[in-house]
């Protein structure tokens, strides 16, 4: 295992200086009502690099407010799509322009690569521009109407104030997926980042506002949940809540979004079967099945985490994951090498080796990894090694529950039947792969597979061309693709009569 020297990243730590970052409401930092602050941590050094304003309900009205002012502005309400779409392509570009420095922001403060944190704020940049181009292309619709006389359309209309609230693991992507349809369609939007990385989502707002969205349509509250985000949701001026995050997260907003009928879009967990067959290209199966479970240390919803393979490859498969994860270079995800880099957060960095444990104690066999290494090339020590465990049976909690982290179960079958039984034996539906040559045995598992999104020999690749979402308990709706906007809109029919002519006002006519 190849690692890092230390020298490099505590000199890093060294010269960075610590940051403040306030709430941004009206196109204003603000500070939070309280005055309160909190710290943003770094995971690789375990320092302290910035504060973060603590709001409470207060700041979350003020934010809905300016929201919902901006929303009946003309500068905003009236403008035509088509420059809705200008300012969004501006965003963009200002998205590409500052890419590096955001991507340093969120691998400071989730600690995820550096090689992927910069490609991701790039494809951030990829979101704007496609709901931009689509935001003058939605024309409602002329219907038919089954009387004479009369013109009927139905139109379009943006909702009015939408709370996004976004998780720790991808904090610019999965604002991006709610936000860019959200404003292509005429909405303004309350942002609620995770506690644990909200710089990012400061520095989008300031970019959104020098790309010339007017001030109020995209504010940042930033908090705890149970604090600011509650509050948020609950609002009487705030018409929908677009959430992504773990299940109890997911079912609290989903209850107070329910008691003021406000729709919710809610992109939770999975705990994704990533299948090999027996005549799978089983070079690149492997390749997927590291991708899918140890891409980003596991921290990902999509996470490959449940291995199904064919008895006759089981062994081989094993073999070859335990030879390509003895050549991860484990370490400072600052440097460009690095292939695994730390837990985002010391609470989920304990919850992982629990789960280690969890799995031993239920029989499962641990064939590689599942510690916490030591030494100075690992930082603050917030790492786990890949866990690969065998013997796992669908029952098991290592096989049921989401663990948000770099453990691989895997898991036999004998016949597709089975194979298929496993897979859709979960709570969960976000997502799921086959790995074969035989495109036939492959459009039988896209069919039966309970999933979202179904990947055939690759993993984890998403588009915002295409939707994302999950069956079952990973969701409700989609984000993503050419209808994204849709579920950020409300229809209205409109009825024109060229020349009324009502005989008797008192019938229905
Ligand atoms: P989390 O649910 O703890 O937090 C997500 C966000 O919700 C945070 O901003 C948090 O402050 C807020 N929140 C929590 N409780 C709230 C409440 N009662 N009211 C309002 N807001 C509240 O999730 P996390 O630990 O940050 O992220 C990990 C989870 O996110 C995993 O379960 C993962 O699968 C899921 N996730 C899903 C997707 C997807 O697209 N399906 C993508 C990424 C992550």
């Amino acid at each position: 295992m190849t690692a890092n020297p230390l020298d490099t990243s505590q000199q890093k730590a060294e010269t960075k200086t610590m940051t403040t970052y306030d709430l941004y409401i009206d196109g204003q930092n603000v500070p939070p009502q309280t005055g309160a602050y909190f710290d943003t941590v770094e995971p690789f050094s375990g320092q302290t690099w910035a504060q973060i304003a603590r709001a409470n309900d207060d700041d979350a009205d003020a934010a809905i407010r300016s929201a919902h002012a901006a929303f009946e502005s003309p500068e905003w309400h009236d403008i035509t799509a088509t420059r809705r779409g200008a300012i969004l392509r501006k965003l963009a570009d200002l998205i590409v322009e500052n890419a590096d420095h955001l991507g340093e922001i969120e691998q400071r403060d989730n600690g995820k690569l550096i090689a992927e944190v910069s490609g991701q704020v790039r494809g951030v940049a990829e979101w704007f521009y496609y709901y931009a181009g689509l935001a003058d292309k939605d024309g409602g619709r002329v219907i038919p109407i089954n009387k004479p006389g009369v013109f009927n359309y139905i139109k379009h209309e943006p909702l009015g104030v939408v709370v996004a609230i976004t998780p720790w693991n991808s904090p610019l992507a999965l604002t991006a997926w709610k936000l860019a349809p959200a404003l292509a369609a005429g909405n303004t939007v309350v942002v609620k980042p995770s506690e644990f990385t909200s710089a990012s989502l400061i520095e989008l707002a300031r970019l959104a506002t020098k790309a010339g969205l007017p001030d109020g349509v995209f504010n940042v509250v930033t908090g705890f949940g149970a604090e600011v985000g509650d509050a948020l949701v609950r609002h009487p001026l705030t018409r929908k809540v677009a959430f992504t995050g773990g299940e109890a997260g997911g079912r609290a907003v989903n209850i107070a979004a329910a008691e003021s009928f406000k729709s919710v879009t809610l992109e939770l967990g999975g705990k994704s079967p990533n299948i090999i067959l027996a005549d799978a290209d089983i070079e690149q199966a492997v390749k997927g099945a590291v991708s899918g479970i140890f891409g980003a240390s596991g921290q990902t919803c999509m996470a490959g985490s449940r291995l199904l393979v064919h008895d006759s490859c089981h062994d081989d498969v094993v073999a070859c994951l335990v030879e390509v994860l003895k050549t991860a270079r484990i370490g400072d995800p600052s440097d460009h090498s690095t292939q695994i880099g730390p837990i985002a957060t010391r609470q989920q960095w304990e919850k992982i080796l629990g789960y280690v444990n969890i799995a031993k104690d239920d029989g499962a066999k641990l064939e590689y990894g599942g510690y916490a290494p030591e030494g100075p090339q690992y930082g603050c020590g917030q790492f786990v090694i890949p866990a690969i465990f065998t013997n796992v049976t669908n029952d098991m909690r290592i096989a049921q529950e989401e663990v948000f982290g770099p453990i691989l179960s895997v898991i036999r079958f004998s016949d597709d039947d089975e194979a298929l039984r496993i897979a859709n034996d979960t709570r969960f539906g976000l997502a799921a792969a086959v790995w074969t040559n035989d495109l036939e045995r492959a459009m039988h598992f896209v069919d039966r597979l309970q999933a979202g999104t179904v990947w055939v020999n690759n993993y984890r690749s998403t588009s915002f061309t295409t939707t994302f979402g999950g069956y079952k308990d990973s969701g409700l709706g989609r984000e993503g693709g050419p209808d994204a906007m849709r579920d950020f809109q409300q229809q209205k029919s409109v009825w024109i009569t060229a020349k009324p002519n009502r005989t008797n006002p008192f019938v229905l006519g």
